[in-house]
């Protein structure tokens, strides 16, 4: 059905014309406006420590995250026999519990440029951007105040892997918006249309600019796969199938699109059939990892969406794929609120990107039986997971609902709506959904024409006004 859309939505793509740059990037506006609202600057902002950074190193993250039931990992022939009566455990193993505490204790760096004065950033999409590049990007918009640049974690091949955090001082009562990009090689828009909506919001220096920043947190992971990224856009013919098709796992093959260790990870109900498309072996995409978080990338997402859902209790998680103008909302394993929650958000937002427009953005639902039929988890699925109230279990090596005396895997709580105990959610009102930036397959890859179009694509479909209108999306739930 994709593929089906995706060609018809390749037969359909023509785009307004590109503003012209100069009208959005006011070198008079912006950071001087930005300064007196936040008046007075916020004492805290040190070279060593932001509040952020303060905060995550009171919080023993993995004592927080697991459920204290289970302490070392369980065989995979127990496993089996816990999971039997549901269905089985089929696929790759779960994370060793000395991996997830790796990751869950990982010190973050602070990579925020204190030293420069802030000027306005321009991002055209349109041009071709290293991943050096985009880390130029990210430190120039750290120099705006409020804004913060971490070293979260690094690449398989020693890539750093940054988050902006966007805190504009602000007596306001904050949301927090999180929002990750470019986790599939191929799908190198995310990554610039994040910065470029970052970039925008924090130099427009309006009363509206200023409202969504006295208001809203962002937390913002542009690029989650800096090597795969990097190599789709500047070693193309390396990792480019012999059907045309781009990379989508990371260099050595791993989908982290499927390694997280998430509630879903490799259970099979009983009446489902595993799914086709989970790869065995590495390659170019759908293999979840040789075990659940096994990436280094993946691991640095998991802290970063910890913190801010799990601890910080964002309420809105969206990421940014490429794959045909479409959005996916929601886990069909969620409870019916929790589905009707995330596809009010992406309702809304797609009458945003929609508005105007005759070639729309569509939604497509997921299976009912999604995420029981053997597939990895993704980035969503373990947001989900914990905002939902699973924990880690280091029994399993996976996420897990528990009451208290129990672990229950997925696959025992195939309904949530059903379940035979309270399920408490770590973050009520969580709401998550995807883009799928991009109309067809000549909207992958990174040519020229390619980045074009996409550049088109954010103007004509309304990108520039996303974190405007997710800001008040959050004021109106609140
Ligand atoms: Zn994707």
């Amino acid at each position: 059905m994709l593929c089906t859309l995706i060609a018809l939505a390749a037969v359909c793509s023509a785009a307004p014309e590109l503003p012209a740059q100069n009208t959005l990037y006011d070198p008079n506006s912006g950071y001087a406006d930005i300064v007196l609202l936040n008046s007075p600057v916020n004492p805290d902002r040190t070279e060593k420590s932001t509040p952020t950074l303060d905060k995550m190193a009171t919080i023993d993250f993995v004592a927080h995250s697991t459920t204290g039931l289970t302490h070392e990992s369980m065989t995979r022939e127990e496993i089996d026999e816990r999971i039997s009566p549901y269905g089985r455990f089929d696929g790759r193993p779960g994370m060793p519990y000395d991996e997830y505490r790796e990751a869950m204790e990982y010190v973050w760096l602070n990579a925020t440029d204190y030293a420069r004065k802030p000027s306005p950033v321009a991002v055209d999409i349109a041009k071709a951007y290293r991943y050096n590049d985009l880390v130029a990007i990210m430190k120039d918009l750290s120099c705006y105040e409020g804004v913060s640049l971490y070293d979260i974690g690094v690449s398989a091949e020693g890539r750093a892997i940054y988050a902006l955090e966007v805190d504009v001082p602000s007596s306001k009562k904050k949301n927090t918006v999180v929002l990750t990009g470019s986790i599939h090689s191929r799908e190198t828009a995310g990554a610039v249309f994040l910065l470029k909506e970052l970039a925008e919001l924090l130099s427009a220096g309006t009363r509206e600019s200023k409202e969504v920043l006295a208001t809203t947190r962002f937390a913002v992971v542009p690029c989650c796969n800096p090597d795969g990224r990097e190599a789709v856009c500047f070693d193309a013919k390396k990792y480019t199938m012999s059907d045309g098709q781009y990379w989508k796992a990371t260099t050595d093959g791993t989908d982290l699109n499927r390694n997280f260790p998430g509630l879903v990870w490799s259970q099979v109900a009983n009446g489902n059939k595993k799914i086709a498309t989970v790869a065995s072996a590495p390659r170019s995409a759908n293999y979840p990892g040789d075990h659940a978080g096994c990436a280094p990338e993946t691991k640095a997402l998991m802290k970063f969406l910890y913190y801010y859902i799990g601890v910080e209790k964002s309420r809105i998680l969206i990421d940014y794929h490429q794959q045909g103008a479409l959005s996916y909302s929601g886990k069909p394993w969620s409870t019916a609120r929790q589905q009707a929650l995330c596809r009010e958000l992406t309702d809304r937002m797609l009458s945003v990107l929609n508005a105007g427009n005759r070639h729309k953005y569509i939604l497509v639902s997921e299976t009912a039986d999604y995420g029981l039929n053997g597939t990895g988890s993704t980035l969503t699925d373990y947001a989900s997971s914990v905002a939902y109230g699973a924990k880690f279990s280091p029994g399993f090596g996976f996420c897990v609902y528990a009451d208290g005396k129990d672990e229950y895997p997925l696959c025992a709580v195939p309904h949530a709506d059903d379940s035979k105990f309270r399920i408490v959610e770590a973050v009520p009102g969580f709401r998550t959904m995807t883009f799928e930036i991009g109309y067809g397959r000549q909207c992958l890859g990174y040519s020229y024409e390619t980045r074009k179009l996409l550049a088109e694509e954010y103007y004509s479909h309304h990108f520039d006004r996303v974190l405007y209108e997710v800001a008040k999306y959050c004021q109106g739930v609140r």
